[in-house]
């Protein structure tokens, strides 16, 4: 293996990664199940699911067989003036499990893609119907909507990704998450001025995740709702992260029982085997596109979109969620997560530990040596990616009792041993 790593790493640039001062990436041979195999032959427990991805575990054989079947048949045909099955199968049954009239699905090959779709969207929304002036978006506070230009200007300004490229960035409007009734006024306040300038008000529902894994409650989406209908203006649920049911139901705006109007869904839309994303937007914003005048049809075509290996993938993910207990695994993992980390709370440092579906989250007021803690999980056997101020667990829902014990026993030991 030391040919391949050593001649490569000359060549490659890795994410958010600071190349002179890196410890250098492990390498890995293969994935199995919650598995990482490392070609030194150490084996990794993923507590992570790669970015929250992998929602079935690794390699599942249901997922690979129709990977393998549609690349025999049709790994990929242009989407202009093209359609496949897999495609069209994938977005009537994300159109079914959505709520309320959310089905039509306009898919691309990112998430932060998908974000910048549904922005598109909802700019265009407003010009088609002929209502000017609706050009901004209101966001929150801990915030990550993804790291293109578009995208960087919605996320929270402060979280530090981004700042270099403030001047770059068109100006939006990041404010409070109205979880207070202070900030609920606020809120309704600062819509007061100005919100017939919105296009629309995007959020990550119940949990925002890169930019913190802080969580709300659904009353607040309720409000962002109200808000968004009494303005005119559209509510767009970023549930890239959320979505597939990493916070207990199947979609967290089941969760608050309303329906957005745009939904941007990737992460685990193919359990973590390809790059997929959609965006999908409610009937009463695509009747906006619904127009004699070609100048009205949305203006977006990724070369990738609708992948139809990505598309097997993502219909066999749902068969998955159908065929196997996901959500049931998600309270259980919900469960043993808030009974294993509230023992963090002791510990020197922590200030915080929340559990929401599976997702569990120790914050700090300071991680210090963000490289040794890293350095300590993996020492530990398991693959944990600390952040911010805080460390998190985002297991596969297939993860075992064993598994999550493992998970949750090197937390409290590598949160101890911290100097
Ligand atoms: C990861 C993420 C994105 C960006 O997705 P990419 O595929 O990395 O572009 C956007 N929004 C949320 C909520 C995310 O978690």
């Amino acid at each position: 293996m030391t040919d391949w790593y050593a001649a490569g790493l000359e060549h490659i640039w890795l994410p958010y990664t600071q190349m002179k001062t890196v410890t250098p990436p492990l390498a890995v041979a293969s994935t199995q199940g919650t598995r990482i195999r490392l070609s030194d032959g150490r084996e990794l427990i993923d507590g992570i699911a790669s970015w929250w991805t992998a929602c079935h575990g690794y390699n599942h054989p249901h997922i690979r067989a129709a990977v393998q079947t549609q690349v025999e048949r049709l790994p990929h045909v242009m989407f202009g003036g093209l359609v496949h099955e897999q495609a069209l199968t994938l977005a009537r049954r994300l159109a079914q499990i959505l709520p309320g009239d959310l089905d039509r699905v306009f898919f691309s090959d990112s998430g932060s893609v998908s974000v910048e779709i549904a922005m598109k969207m909802a700019i265009q929304y407003f010009l088609n119907k002929g209502e000017r002036g609706r050009s901004k978006f209101v966001s929150f506070r801990h915030g990550y909507h993804g790291d293109t230009i578009g995208t960087m200007a919605v996320c929270d300004p402060d979280e530090g990704m981004h700042s270099l490229f403030t001047g770059l960035l068109p100006e939006q409007w990041v404010v409070d998450l109205p979880d207070t009734p202070e900030k609920l006024a606020a809120l309704e306040a600062f819509f007061q001025t100005n919100g017939e300038r919105v296009a629309g008000i995007l959020v990550e529902p119940l949990v925002q995740g890169a930019g913190g894994m802080k969580m709300h409650g659904a009353k607040v989406l309720r409000h962002l709702r109200r808000i968004a209908d009494a303005h005119g203006t559209l509510l767009i649920f970023d549930e890239i992260f959320v979505g597939f049911g990493r916070t207990g139901t199947m979609f967290a705006c089941e969760a608050a029982g309303l329906v957005p109007d745009i939904v941007t869904l990737s992460k685990a839309l193919t359990g973590g085997t390809m790059a997929l994303a959609a965006t999908i937007a409610t009937k009463r914003v695509f009747d906006a596109f619904w127009d004699d005048r070609p100048s009205a049809a949305l203006m977006h075509g990724p070369t990738y979109m609708g992948n139809a290996l990505a598309c097997a993938a993502a219909n066999a993910s749902l068969d998955l969620f159908e065929n196997e207990p996901r959500l049931i695994q998600v309270s259980a993992i919900e469960a043993h997560l808030a009974h294993a980390l509230p023992a963090c709370r002791d510990l020197p440092g922590v200030v915080d530990v929340r559990v929401k579906g599976a997702i569990g989250v120790v914050e700090l007021a300071a991680i210090g040596d963000l490289n040794a803690l890293k350095r300590a999980f993996v020492a530990e056997g398991v693959w944990v990616r600390p952040f911010g101020n805080i460390v998190y667990l985002t297991p596969a829902f297939t993860a075992t009792e064993e598994d999550l014990a493992t998970l949750t026993g090197a937390v409290h030991k590598v949160l101890s041993a911290r100097v």
